[in-house]
């Protein structure tokens, strides 16, 4: 009777055998279950993206027999940690078969203190929580509902991470499902190579199914967002330019500079975060001097802080994310905003259109954690940096207005890089984490590390399995 399932064309009867098989975790189309889940995702396409059926496993080892039997009927699958990646079909996949590890959720420190055992299913809102009342932490996402999975197979940017790199770089060991569907600890020691893959090679080599993260004494810090005219933007970034220059004389410090169009005017913003509860450290004394619209900064701790920016940033709209890296120059940062602001004039009249532009620097402290235990497999170099990586980001609410909302962002994007070549100001990486589906992002690390990361996955994934059969998300085969 299997065999007959795989013979047939249409996906749907050969995927939603897994509930024959594996029932007490899987949840078929129009079950309370699978239609709780399917809302659970950040952007409205991913979650209009419907499988033929949904598991969700309660250990490694039933993400183990999940595969296997995936495998087995040659399922096409994906696989969901807190479901943020913006586009459909990266952590959801249509008539297939979609892994939620959301049930993967353990926190769990160790008798030194010295790490945290995180399953992959938890979104960071959650790690912090059980990590601010010991007064620890680990390098993570910024807001709440982003999931542990994504963020870190992608590289991970804290507000850490100028005293410990981004969250990749603080993983010391992963439990992993290879494509054999053996179950691995993945480390230093014991498979450098696949080490060295995970930090920034997304869902490529395996599905993760908890991540051991180093850990480390964090108290009460400074933080919050400030709201500025758009009159404001020259200085803002002069501030970022002298930031991402300066920082490294204060690995506490932490920024975003962001720009947006919201209800019929652009305004400015930053989020300015000190990982000490110090109010107003001096490194931003000039920033701290530029007059704001409304300011939530105060002492608190990250709980707080990633929650506040969860509000900002609500499900259930339809959103656009992708990016590009430059060198750090306000002249073309500059520049970079006028053509956003020209893109956006063509798609403003859109229904609950915010369009934003952010600007974040990747400092030469950041930087140089990406050669710690191996080195990470992003491709930059400290000499590279400072860099500012730039995002636009699009949430509207009308699918009608889907194809000239994308089409203005990836000419903005495209407008930037050509400008950003013509000044001599560009820079090859393409942050996973924040791309859309077309772009490049394995070759944005080089093609030393791209051939590297291939010849990873040819050597624990000869068959390809997460190349062919989890077609979502970033794939070095594309
Ligand atoms: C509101 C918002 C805020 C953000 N803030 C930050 C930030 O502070 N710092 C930052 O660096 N980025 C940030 N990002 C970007 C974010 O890191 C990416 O969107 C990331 O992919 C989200 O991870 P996720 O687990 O929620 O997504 P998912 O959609 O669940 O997963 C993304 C991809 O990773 C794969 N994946 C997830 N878990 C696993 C696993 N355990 N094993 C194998 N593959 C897996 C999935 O298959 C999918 O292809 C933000 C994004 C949003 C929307």
């Amino acid at each position: 009777m299997f065999s007959l399932f795989c013979l047939l064309t249409d996906r749907t009867p050969k995927c939603s055998f897994l509930g024959t098989i594996l029932p007490n975790i899987t949840s078929q189309p129009g079950s309370a279950s699978y239609v709780g889940q399917e809302a659970n995702y950040w952007s409205n396409q991913q979650a209009e993206t419907l499988p033929a059926c949904r598991v969700q496993p309660q250990s490694a080892l039933d993400v183990s027999a999940s595969l296997l039997i995936t495998k087995f009927f040659r399922c096409p699958f994906a696989v969901k940690s807190g479901g943020h990646a913006a586009f459909a079909g990266a952590s959801n996949i249509q008539s297939g078969l979609t892994i939620d590890l959301a049930n993967l959720n353990i926190v769990q420190v160790s008798e030194d203190r010295t790490l945290t055992q995180v399953g992959a299913g938890n979104r960071w809102g959650e790690v912090y929580s059980q990590l601010d009342p010991l007064q620890l932490s680990v390098i993570g996402g910024r807001v709440a509902s982003i999931g542990v999975g994504g963020l870190t197979l992608g590289g991970g940017i804290s507000f850490f991470s100028g005293r410990h790199g981004w969250a990749c770089d603080g993983v010391r060991n992963y439990q992993v499902v290879l494509a054999d569907a053996n179950i691995v600890d993945v480390n230093e020691q014991s498979f450098p190579d696949l080490y060295f893959a995970l930090r920034g090679g997304g869902n490529n080599f395996g599905i993760v199914t908890r991540f051991d993260l180093e850990t480390f004494p964090q108290g009460d810090m400074w933080g919050g967002m400030r709201i500025y005219p758009i009159t404001a933007n020259a200085s803002l970034l002069t501030e970022l330019y002298n930031f991402a220059k300066n920082a490294p004389s204060d690995p506490d410090a932490a920024l975003i500079v962001a720009f947006a169009y919201y209800e019929g005017e652009y305004l400015a913003s930053t989020d300015i975060e000190y990982a000490k509860p110090i109010v107003n450290p001096p490194i931003f004394n000039e920033l701290m001097a530029i007059g704001s619209l409304t300011s939530t900064m105060r002492i608190t701790n990250l709980t707080d802080l990633v929650e506040e920016l969860n509000v900002a940033n609500p499900s259930g709209l339809r959103e656009f994310y992708t990016t590009a890296t430059f060198r750090n120059d306000p002249n073309l940062q500059s520049k970079i905003l006028e053509i956003f602001m020209s893109e956006v004039t063509g798609i403003k009249d859109a229904e609950g259109i915010l369009p934003a532009l952010i600007f974040q620097p990747i400092t030469k402290d950041i930087i140089s954690y990406f050669s710690k235990n191996g080195g990470n497999a992003l491709g930059i170099a400290e000499s590279d940096g400072p860099l500012i990586l730039m995002n636009i980001a699009i949430m509207w609410s009308s699918s009608v207005d889907d194809d000239r909302i994308t089409a203005a962002a990836n000419r903005a994007v495209d407008q930037s890089v050509a400008l950003a070549k013509f000044m001599n100001l560009d820079y090859k990486y393409i942050y996973q984490n924040y791309a859309s589906q077309g772009q490049d992002v394995f070759a944005g690390y080089g093609a030393v590390n791209q051939q590297r990361l291939i010849g990873i996955s040819k050597k624990y994934d000869p068959e390809q399995v997460f190349q062919r059969l989890q077609p979502g998300y970033f794939k070095l085969s594309n």
